[in-house]
C-alpha cells in the first residue's frame, strides 16, 4: 500500500443552534479555548488534520489554527463536508484516514489508537457503547412500548477507514447518512466496533458544556509563580509595606507609594499567568501611576487571575530588612491582602526576616520582598 500514513478530518461545518449561544459550538469557549482547539489537540501527533468548516467560519479558522491544520469549505450536508476533505488527501502519501466530530473534543489517546489498531485488519472501524439502560417507545408523555437493546450500539467517532474504499463508499452514495459508517455500510463495507468512552461526549445541548468542563477537570491546571523587589530608602516617616502604614525613621524612594512587599507579591501572580510584570502593565514612564497606590496593581493582577479562571490557592510574602520590626503589622498586612485580592486570609502568608546585618538590607539601605503565589484552576 502506497504511503501508509494516516489522516484525520474533523468535522466542524455545522451551526450547531441546539448547545445554545450566539456561537455555534464547535467555537464556543470551553476552559479558554474554542471547543474545535480541544478537538484538535486529541488529535496532535496522529497525522495530518483535515478542518472542515463552513464557509462563513473560514477567517475564524485561519485565526485559530493557521499552519495547524489544512482548511476545507463544508458542503450543504454532512456528507458533501466529508467527501470534500477526502478529495484533499493523496492516496500517495495516505493509506488511512480518521473521520472525526468537531464537537467531539475529549477524545482520549487510547480510544484513538483502539481505532487505529483496528484497522489492520478491519477496512472500517469505529467506537461504539452497548445500550445499558432499557430503551422504550413512547408518544404524548407516556410509555408505549418496550424495545429490546441486545445488540444495540451508541455510535460514536472517531470512524476510521482505510482511505480508497471509503473515498469510493462516499462518492457512490446518495443521499444524506448520520455518520461515515452508513456510508461504509451502504458500499458494503465490514465495519469492526471498538470500546467507545462514556467521556467522549458529542457536545449537543446547552448542558454538554458542563460536563466537559467536569470531565477535564481532572487535568486541573497549578501555576507557580515568584517575585523580588528592592526599594532604597530615603528620606521620611513611615513606609507602606503590603497596604500598611508603618512608622519609620526613613521613608522608601520609589515612582508609586513603593510598597515593596505588595509589587512583589503582583510579579508572583503577572508571574505564574507568565504575562509579565507591574511594569509592562503600569509604565513607570506615565505619569498617572505617580505616587500611585499599589493596591491598584495588585487588585488587577488578582482580577487578571480571576478572569482566566485561576484562583488564588496561596502566597507567602517575605519582607528583608532589619528594621522597622515587621511582626506586630503581619495580622494586619495579611488581612488587607486578603481584602484586596478577595481571597481568605488563611490562605496568605506575611512575615519577614534580617539579612543578619549584611549586604544592603543588613546596612539599612533599603527593604527587599520576594513572594511566592500558587494560582489553581479547577
Ligand atoms: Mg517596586
Amino acid at each position: 500500500m502506497a504511503g501508509g500514513e494516516t489522516a484525520v478530518i474533523i468535522v466542524a461545518a455545522g451551526r450547531g443552534s441546539r448547545a445554545g449561544g450566539e456561537l455555534p459550538k464547535q467555537w464556543r469557549d470551553l476552559r479558554g479555548k474554542p471547543v474545535l482547539a480541544h478537538t484538535i489537540a486529541a488529535f496532535a501527533g496522529v497525522g495530518r488534520i483535515v478542518l472542515v468548516l463552513h464557509p462563513d467560519d473560514m477567517a475564524l479558522g485561519l485565526q485559530h489554527f493557521a499552519g495547524k491544520v489544512v482548511l476545507v469549505a463544508g458542503g450543504d450536508s454532512r456528507n458533501a463536508s466529508v467527501r470534500n476533505a477526502l478529495e484533499v488527501l493523496d492516496p500517495d502519501t495516505f493509506s488511512t484516514v480518521l473521520i472525526h466530530d468537531g464537537a467531539r473534543p475529549l477524545a482520549s489517546p487510547g480510544l484513538i489508537a483502539r481505532v487505529r489498531a483496528a484497522l489492520d485488519t478491519a477496512p472500517a472501524a469505529a467506537p461504539a457503547l452497548s445500550v445499558t439502560d432499557a430503551l422504550w417507545t413512547g408518544a404524548a408523555g407516556v410509555v408505549t412500548g418496550l424495545t429490546p437493546r441486545d445488540g444495540l450500539y451508541r455510535a460514536q467517532t472517531p470512524q476510521g477507514f482505510h482511505l480508497a474504499p471509503i473515498r469510493a463508499a462516499h462518492r457512490a452514495f446518495k443521499g444524506d447518512a448520520k455518520d461515515d459508517v452508513e456510508i461504509a455500510l451502504a458500499a458494503g463495507l465490514d465495519v469492526a466496533i471498538v470500546e467507545g468512552e462514556e467521556e467522549n461526549i458529542k457536545i449537543t445541548w446547552p448542558g454538554d458544556f458542563a460536563r466537559a468542563e467536569r470531565i477535564l477537570g481532572g487535568s486541573m491546571d497549578i501555576r507557580t509563580g515568584n517575585g523580588f523587589d528592592v526599594h532604597a530608602f530615603t528620606e521620611g516617616d513611615h513606609v507602606m509595606l503590603c497596604g500598611i502604614r508603618v512608622p519609620h525613621s526613613r521613608g522608601l524612594l520609589g515612582h508609586s507609594d513603593a510598597d515593596v512587599g505588595m509589587h512583589a507579591l503582583t510579579d508572583a501572580i503577572y508571574g505564574a499567568l507568565a504575562k509579565g510584570d507591574i511594569g509592562r502593565h503600569f509604565p513607570p514612564s506615565d505619569p498617572q501611576w505617580k505616587g500611585a497606590a499599589s493596591e491598584i496593581f495588585l487588585a488587577h493582577a488578582a482580577g487578571l487571575a480571576r478572569n482566566k479562571g485561576y484562583r488564588l490557592s496561596n502566597a507567602d510574602v517575605t519582607l528583608i530588612c532589619e528594621r522597622p520590626k515587621i511582626g506586630p503589622y503581619a495580622l494586619e498586612m495579611t488581612s488587607e491582602l486578603s481584602r484586596i485580592m478577595g481571597v481568605d486570609p488563611d490562605r496568605i502568608s506575611v512575615k519577614a526576616t534580617t539579612s543578619e546585618r549584611l549586604g544592603f538590607t543588613g546596612r539599612e539601605e533599603g527593604i527587599a520582598a520576594i513572594a511566592t503565589v500558587t494560582l489553581v484552576r479547577p
